[in-house]
């Protein structure tokens, strides 16, 4: 016997519609999870606007991908979860066995891609058996499904300021400042920047930027941010800056800006075939650091999730709304068009 449920299903670019679908059918180690809390995310204001490199190819498909609920059934010969645990899940697991799991790079595992985990635009979710075994959580009675939705976002801030270096009394610059870039600030001073500049275009980031811990605000429309930031320490520049836009100008503006020696973290993911340029001679002889950062580690779901329980990040700066699943549209254009940061969306 198939359940029906309503879920919003991806039909392609501005194409999305909120229609009824079965439940997903789990099989052996798998969860099927009711949804109490799904977040949108950049990531799928880029599916809806631009589209998505592997949802295009199987369309209608279910989407969405950060969430927290309620385990609704178990799959054979899972052990450590019950019928009724409240917990949170991310979209995606390692293998544990292959190249780069074995290097302590599971965030590059070749087998991410196998076991993504679409369809938190829905009442239940199907989360699949490496999933379920390295980052799946039981999360408190005291932590509401919204909050607990935020692990992984947070999780890939995690690795992202881990990978920074940053240290007790840096300068740190965040470019853009979204929902990854306002919990980039929050990290950036709990790991022990003094100074904490944020740069965004919209003046509702900005505002909420000051309230996340950033120090100075500015707007890159008004001031050249490169010179803003060598004016604040000195001509020098930034000890870090994290870019968190994904676009070539202002990947090398966070070179440009940060200083001899220092690290630049390039986290934004830019359309494929961009390319940037940077100069041989300031690379060379200043010494920088310049990282790609990717995606998360378990670790980084355990520690983001420790964070999100202490209180340490504050969720009601990341998310501003809260809309029914049938709105799932207007709450994706709306985000598209910056009039608000992370929306709640209630099956
Ligand atoms: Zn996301
Ligand atoms: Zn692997």
């Amino acid at each position: 016997m198939t359940r029906k449920m309503k879920a919003a299903m991806y039909y392609g670019i501005g194409d999305v519609r909120y229609e009824e679908t079965e439940v997903p059918e789990i099989g052996p180690g798998e969860l099927l999870i009711k949804i109490g809390t799904a977040l949108t995310c950049g990531t799928d204001v880029k599916t809806y606007k631009r589209g998505h490199p592997i949802l295009i190819k199987h369309t209608p498909a279910l989407f969405g991908h950060e969430y927290a609920g309620t385990i609704d059934a178990v799959g054979a010969g899972v052990t450590d979860f019950d019928v009724g645990m409240r917990v949170v899940a991310t979209n995606s697991a390692p293998c544990g066995e292959c190249f780069f799991c074995k290097r302590d790079m599971p965030n590059l595992c070749s087998t991410l891609k196998d076991n993504l985990v679409n369809g938190a635009f829905a009442e239940y979710i199907r989360v699949p058996e490496p999933v379920v075994r390295w980052n799946t959580h039981q999360i408190p009675d005291s932590l509401s499904f919204r909050d607990a939705a935020l692990t992984e976002p947070l999780a890939c801030v995690v690795h992202g300021i881990e990978e920074s270096n940053i240290r007790l009394g840096d300068t740190v610059v965040v470019i853009g400042a979204g929902p990854i870039g306002q919990m980039q600030i929050m990290l950036a001073k709990k790991n022990g920047a003094s100074t904490v500049i944020a740069a965004d275009l919209a003046e509702l980031r900005r505002t909420i930027a000051k309230k996340a811990g950033a120090d100075i605000v500015l707007d890159p429309s008004k001031e050249d941010p490169v010179e803003r930031v060598k004016e604040e320490t000195s001509g020098m520049g930034a000890d870090v800056v994290i870019e968190a836009v994904g676009l070539r100008q202002t990947w090398e503006q966070a070179i440009d800006m940060t200083r001899d020696a220092g690290t630049t973290v390039l986290f934004g993911g830019a359309a494929s075939g961009t390319k940037f340029e940077i100069d041989t001679e300031r690379f060379h002889y200043g010494q920088l650091t310049v990282k790609g950062v990717f995606h998360l580690k378990p670790k980084h779901v355990e520690q983001a999730l420790k964070l999100i329980i202490a209180k340490d990040v504050d969720p009601d700066l990341l998310i501003s709304h809260e809309m029914p699943l049938e709105k799932i549209n207007q709450a994706l254009e709306m985000m598209s068009q910056g009039q608000t940061m992370k929306v709640a969306i209630l099956p």
